[in-house]
């Protein structure tokens, strides 16, 4: 077994995520078996109670565990399915540290950092190599080298090393090289600073990857190099990539990336085949068709709270050459403007997952516009819930229909909390999450797409649709088109007379990898390209 470790200097946000996948994506293409995973020194147990506004979208695994969204991209990438072992926090770290010493574990001795601390971090990933397996394990590590809250996992890491022996250690450092522009030149020294700080603790990098909005030429990489300790050409440039992040391992490869990864680790590989991955960045960069979709959420100006809609959104565009244009809607400009002015134009629309009250009414309202103007939907947890409470109030006439979660005093609670929710009072991973199987009614839209009768896919949610209206929405003509095997969770709503109006209670988006688009994505996207081509009454209108 291989490891690679990646650490981060300077500045965060260095894309250290995905520079650890890329890395994953070559490898695999060279035939390794390779599991990427993160440890994050923040003191939370796991991202699952922190806002997007905090920390982004929460991903979520087939296991349950509530994860970082770096693991989304570890997915994406490369072909493993990870676990709760692939994402370590501190605050799972101390949590068993504590357990332990109350347990007697460390009966007589004075319980620290060093030993206990850094040997619990150095325990997982014997834990993972020993019930992953495969060739090679690159953990990320968190934040930013220098950070107080990191330096128990940086030690860990030196102690590893010399455990396992060095001929079985890669370490990569991921930095910045600002450009000045008054000096006009690339600087070194910060680089150069975050190096120097890793080898105060005993940690040589023995690949450097410069992220640069210029190119790094020869003599600034002889400058890291010299000042580093490294070898010239383990000095690699990262630059910006211009159109899509699927670029990266494709850049990375031309740099050497893999190539003295594997020299570094005494790995004899083959080149990696990148064709298939080249075809899907090209389908991604110079599609020939375009779709407007529109999102309409709550965290619309944070990056990266939906990530992994957006990236199923990408790729589902592909596989239709179809570049996804996608228009980040506020719920709240909604409410504010009217559906039909923030709307007006869009082939398709999409509610993501969300949780609490602010912006629902907006959702509710281009729900609504999208069925009646017959514009493809797709809701997306939330966004199921959205649709069956529109369906209650305006077609079936339940005044006041609502979701428990936004108001107690419903009329019509529609959207009701779920039986297994209703003793619960931590909020820690508390949540349905994970796996489960969903049934699908054949002749519905989502039999046809998955082409098969039983689905599994990944959730996260507190609330249900409200069985005791079951019967009176199918009577309004809202079809129930999966639920779970004992038929008695509704999981997934559509209409029948509509060019696409499909809801799930669970989270495609998790699932979905470039060059194997999530079937429903790919449903919704095609549903949006025939859109486009068929104008609605309502932009004919708004045209002429
Ligand atoms: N807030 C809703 C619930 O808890 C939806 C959750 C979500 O969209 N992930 O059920």
């Amino acid at each position: 077994m291989k490891y690679i470790f990646v650490t981060g200097g300077v500045v965060s946000s260095l894309g250290k995520g995905l520079a650890a996948a890329s890395l994953g994506t070559l490898l695999e293409r060279r035939g390794l078996k390779v599991i990427i995973q993160k440890f994050d020194p923040y003191l939370n147990v796991d991202p699952g109670t922190m806002s997007p506004f905090q920390h982004g979208e929460v991903y979520v695994l087939d296991d349950g565990a509530e994860t970082d969204l770096d693991l989304g991209h570890y997915e994406r990438f490369t072909s493993s399915v990870l676990s709760q072992l692939n994402n370590l926090t501190s605050g799972q770290v101390y949590e068993s540290v504590i357990r332990k010493e109350r347990r007697g574990d460390y009966l007589g001795k004075t319980v620290q950092v060093i030993p206990h601390v850094t040997d619990q971090i150095k325990e997982r990933i014997y834990q993972v190599a020993d019930q992953m397996g495969g060739d090679i394990i690159i953990t990320e590590i968190g934040g930013t080298v220098g950070d107080i809250e990191g330096l128990p996992f940086l030690e860990a890491m030196r102690q590893f090393r010399n455990e396992v022996g060095r001929e079985n250690v890669l370490f990569i450092h991921v930095t910045l090289v600002p450009y000045i522009k008054a000096a006009q030149e690339l600087k070194t020294k910060p680089t150069q600073q975050s190096i120097a700080r890793l080898r105060e603790i005993g940690l040589q990098p023995q690949i450097v990857l410069c992220r640069t909005e210029r190119p790094l030429e020869y003599d600034v990489r002889e400058k890291i190099s010299m000042f580093c300790n490294v070898p010239v050409n383990a000095v690699m440039e990262c630059r910006d990539v211009d159109h899509t992040i699927y670029e990266l391992p494709l850049i990375l490869h031309k740099e050497g990336f893999d190539r003295i990864a594997c020299e570094a680790l005494g790995l004899e590989t083959h080149e990696p085949d990148m064709t298939e991955w080249s075809q899907f960045v090209d389908h991604v960069i110079n599609p020939s068709q375009e779709v407007n979709i529109a999102v309409v959420g709550k965290y619309i100006e944070m990056q990266d709270a939906y990530k992994s809609v957006y990236e199923a959104l990408t790729h589902a565009g592909a596989s239709y050459d179809c570049r996804v244009r996608c228009q980040r809607i506020d719920a709240e400009d909604i409410e504010a403007f009217g559906a039909a002015k923030m709307l007006s134009g869009v082939d398709g629309l999409l509610i993501p997952g969300g949780f609490g009250e602010r912006g629902i009414e907006g959702k509710v309202a281009a729900a609504r516009y999208a069925r009646e103007n017959q514009i493809p939907y797709f809701g997306l947890c939330l966004g199921m819930q959205i649709a069956t409470i529109e369906y209650a109030r305006n077609v079936c006439g339940l005044e006041g229909a609502n979701s428990t979660e936004f108001d107690k005093n419903s009329p019509h609670p529609v959207v009701c909390l779920l039986e297994e929710q209703k003793d619960v009072t931590e909020k820690g991973h508390s949540m349905r999450l994970g796996t489960w199987v969903c049934d699908l009614k054949p002749g519905s839209n989502a039999y046809r797409l998955y082409k098969s009768a039983t689905i599994s896919e990944r959730h996260r949610h507190r609330f249900e649709f409200n069985e005791h209206y079951r019967k009176r929405l199918e009577e309004g003509g809202l079809v129930i088109a999966g639920t779970s095997p004992d038929g008695s969770l509704v999981e997934i709503v559509e209409i029948a007379d509509h060019p696409f109006y499909v809801a799930v209670q669970f989270h495609p988006e998790f699932l979905s990898k470039p060059n194997a688009p999530h079937p429903l994505f790919a449903g919704f996207i095609g549903a949006a390209l025939a859109a486009a081509s068929n104008p609605t009454d309502a932009e004919l209108a708004s045209v002429g």
